[in-house]
């Protein structure tokens, strides 16, 4: 699965999305998880550029 270097809306923490922390979150009346930042927990962030694996090519 793609992984992507994300970067926090409000303490412009760059780390991996993977990296975010799942928290509970009750929004619009149903139960849910979403990904916060693991710094400052702002739930808003931005992608900055997908991480590839490294792929080897063989020509
Ligand atoms: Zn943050």
């Amino acid at each position: 699965m793609a992984d992507y270097l994300v970067k926090c809306c409000r303490c412009r923490n760059k780390h991996l999305e993977s990296e975010r922390v799942k928290k509970p979150s009750n929004k619009y009346g149903c139960y849910g998880n979403e990904l916060v930042c693991p710094r400052c927990a702002c739930t808003t962030y931005y992608r900055i550029e997908e991480i590839k694996e490294p792929q080897e090519q063989n020509l």
